[in-house]
């Protein structure tokens, strides 16, 4: 019986992984054909101002909805990175936040969000021509590399720092803003990061997740901020899901909060909406140049 189940066994394993293995190949070509087939959209996840909580920026964020069903970026993003497709796809996206950018200036003048964020992965910060076709789109767009935060994660930033430190230094010349996404799940030192064109470090939802319960992770999370000020950045956490949480952030002085606690992802007309609230609720013209003292 032993042997019986254990043969079982091996087939289950055996067959899972057969799945598995088919269904990053099924990903990988539906990724291929979907550009052309327009199954790719955004969403836009607004950041707040921890004291105000005005609409300061938003956070840009891809969606497939392949057929089949919607396929989340936690599965896809890295399949697209392994075999290129992040690429073209990336480079879509970059020209849809350059569009945003622009909209919401005509839209909004100077009440508009101060940034846009994009995610850029590493795979694109490797291609040859990326600085052409980026000075290519923003023309396009007519659109200010000012109010464009780039968002490289820590680990794909520290994969090949000196790469990744020319080519960050290049689109900081341009103009960008640099974000450090999911910071402190990497390994960069204090030194490092000073060598980075860095304006903002946005830490990682996991270390938010129970600063409202354990004193260990507040005093993590009070240590990161200190460290981002102390180098002069702005600092933004992310997946901010309860009062207690803003709380702490608003004591240890974070500048910004993202989370489902004020928004998820929205489509564009919901983001419109929802920043003309947050106007109507503080008609103050937010100033760039706080955000990027
Ligand atoms: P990320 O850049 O760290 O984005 C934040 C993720 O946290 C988003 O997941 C967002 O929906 C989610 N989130 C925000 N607030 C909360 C919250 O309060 N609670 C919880 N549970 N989640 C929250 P999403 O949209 O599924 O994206 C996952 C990851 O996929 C992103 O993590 C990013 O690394 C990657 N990604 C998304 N869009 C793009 C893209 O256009 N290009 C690239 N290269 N990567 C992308
Ligand atoms: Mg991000
Ligand atoms: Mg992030
Ligand atoms: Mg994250």
């Amino acid at each position: 019986e032993v042997k019986q189940q254990g043969r079982n066994g091996w087939h289950f394993f055996s067959a899972s992984l057969e799945e598995k293995v088919r269904k990053k190949l099924s990903i990988s070509n539906g990724l291929r054909l979907a550009m052309e087939r327009d199954e790719l959209s955004v969403r836009f996840q607004p950041i707040v101002d921890t004291l105000s909580t005005r609409i300061v920026g938003a956070e840009m964020l891809l969606r497939w909805h392949p057929a089949e069903g919607p396929v989340s970026p936690a599965l896809f993003i890295p399949i697209a990175e392994m075999t290129g497709s992040i690429v073209p796809i990336g480079s879509w996206v970059f020209a849809q936040a350059c569009q945003a950018e622009a909209d919401w200036r005509s839209r909004w003048g100077e009440l508009a969000p101060a940034y846009i964020s994009v995610n850029i992965s590493a795979r694109q910060l490797n291609e040859k021509n990326l600085l052409s076709e980026i000075k290519a789109i923003i023309k396009t767009h007519a659109c200010d590399p000012a109010r464009i935060l780039l968002e490289i994660t820590e680990t794909a930033v520290m994969a090949d720092i000196d790469t990744n430190l020319r080519v960050l230094r290049s689109l900081a010349d341009l103009g960008f803003r640099v974000a450090i996404d999911d910071f402190g799940t990497g390994y960069s030192s204090l030194a490092q990061l000073t060598k980075l064109p860095v304006d903002v470090l946005k830490i990682d939802k996991a270390f938010i997740d129970g600063i409202e319960h354990h004193p260990e992770s507040r005093a993590v999370v009070k240590a990161v901020i200190g460290l981002g000020r102390a180098v002069g950045v702005k600092m933004i956490a992310e997946g901010v899901e309860n009062p207690e949480q803003l709380l702490e952030l608003r004591n240890f002085g974070c500048d910004f909060v993202q989370g489902y606690l004020f928004y998820r992802p929205l489509e564009k007309h919901q983001f419109i909406e929802a920043v003309e609230q947050s106007f109507k609720n503080d008609p103050e013209p937010y100033e760039p140049p706080l955000f990027f003292l």
